[in-house]
């Protein structure tokens, strides 16, 4: 073998490494399981690479803890799965004219339609691979995103009701998203049920006879049992994080599964006056120790956490200084720090060694978790970790 060769393209000692314990994502996923209670399937939503934790090592530790149902946004991201072995039940819900279905059919996946136009590309690629399509079908109940609207529902029912009848479809779940889920107190949750309830007996009225029908998140599966209906499609509490602030009871006991972490590039002192990244938004007024952390915003570490996160190194909260910047970002380590170059640095995890969770770090970015985890990424190396390994 050709040394110079086996070195190019191996991975060095990387600058920072996201870390995803999938023994963390099973057990989030039993917990989740045992709050809804029995006759409530679990729909693991792993879109958006599993929030950005790894979409095919989310799915399989959702499987291992028991989730009959794994749900992705785009047909590619069921394939996707698919071809990573998975064989179990699997819906996508958002396609745009012209994709094709054919594949989805062939790979047993279920499919979303919205309109009639999209029930009816769903039944040309029945026809085309020669088997019966599995649809669910989605109705808006208030949040006017996705879905058939109240006034176009009862064509979609019939359309699918005589779609099934001619053998080129099973109509498998009838579904809708709340708007408001994480505030209880928001009246779109009871219309939301209500219209929901009202869409039922629409489609029961023409005969559709769904196995599944569900409009709970998250937040809704934990916080409003009247919602879960057959089934819940649980993604951000599957990866440990609150749905929003305040929103998990403690007794759900739920546990980040992501850690991201880096190791300090540098570590100097600089003199009182001195001025700290691009543009000088922060300048020492003492003289102080910085650290330098070789990540920034184009691995996903939010350029508005300018000034603003916060960082855990040796079990200290150190705050960063200035800009963060596209491959970099400093933190102030302070005056008598013993911080040396190439020590680790937590950005955010469970919260166990002292770090930030990925929610303090939306509340300094002004966002939410999900978009904290789903985006970090860009240069991190992906390391999976399975902190049950070896136990019974
Ligand atoms: C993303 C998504 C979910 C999961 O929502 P969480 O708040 O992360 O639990 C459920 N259903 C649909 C349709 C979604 O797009």
């Amino acid at each position: 073998m050709n040394p110079a060769a086996d070195r190019i393209g191996r991975v060095n000692t990387p600058n920072a490494e996201l870390v995803v314990d999938v023994a963390a994502i099973r057990h989030n996923v039993r917990r989740l399981k045992e709050w809804v209670g029995p006759g409530v399937q679990m729909m693991t939503v792993v879109k958006g690479d599993g929030y950005g934790h790894g979409m095919v090592p989310a799915a399989r530790a959702a499987r291992a803890a028991g989730a009959e149902w794994l749900g992705v946004a785009t047909l590619e991201e069921a394939l996707t799965v698919r071809a990573a072995g998975d064989t179990g039940r699997l819906l996508c819900w958002l396609a745009v004219p012209g994709q094709d279905f054919a594949p989805l059919v062939a790979a047993d996946v279920d499919v979303t339609a919205y309109t009639v136009a999209e029930l009816d590309e769903i039944r040309a690629a029945a026809r085309s691979v020669g088997e019966r399509a599995r649809v669910q079908l989605k109705v808006d109940t208030g949040l006017s995103r996705g879905g058939s609207t109240a006034a176009d529902w009862p064509d979609l029912v019939a359309a699918a009701r005589r779609a099934e009848l001619a053998g080129e479809l099973v109509v498998t779940g009838i579904w809708s998203h709340l708007a408001a889920s994480e505030d209880q107190a928001h009246p779109a949750n009871d219309a939301q049920e209500k219209a929901f309830l009202d869409a039922l007996d629409v489609a029961e009225a023409v005969g559709l006879r769904p196995e599944v029908r569900h409009l709970a998140n998250s937040a809704g599966a934990v916080l409003r049992p009247s919602v879960r209906f057959d089934l819940v499609r649980c993604g951000i509490a599957s990866y440990g994080l609150d749905p929003a602030p305040g929103v998990t009871p403690a007794g759900l006991d739920l546990v980040p599964a992501m850690t991201a972490r880096a190791r300090l590039a540098m570590v100097k002192h600089i003199d009182a006056g001195a001025g700290v990244s691009y543009g000088h938004l922060w300048v020492a007024e003492e003289p102080t120790t910085v650290g330098l952390v070789p990540v920034g915003y184009a691995d996903g570490v939010p350029r508005h956490g300018s000034g603003a996160l916060e960082v855990a190194v040796g079990g200290e909260r150190h705050p960063v200084r200035g800009r963060i910047c596209m491959d970099q970002f400093v933190i102030d380590l302070g005056a008598d720090t013993t911080a040396q170059a190439g020590d680790e640095v937590l950005l955010f995890g469970t919260g166990a060694r002292g770090e930030p969770t990925a929610g303090e770090w939306a509340a300094w970015c002004d966002t939410i978790n999900y978009e904290i985890v789903t985006r970090i990424g860009g240069r991190f190396a992906r390391v999976v970790i399975d902190s049950a390994e070896g136990d019974a």
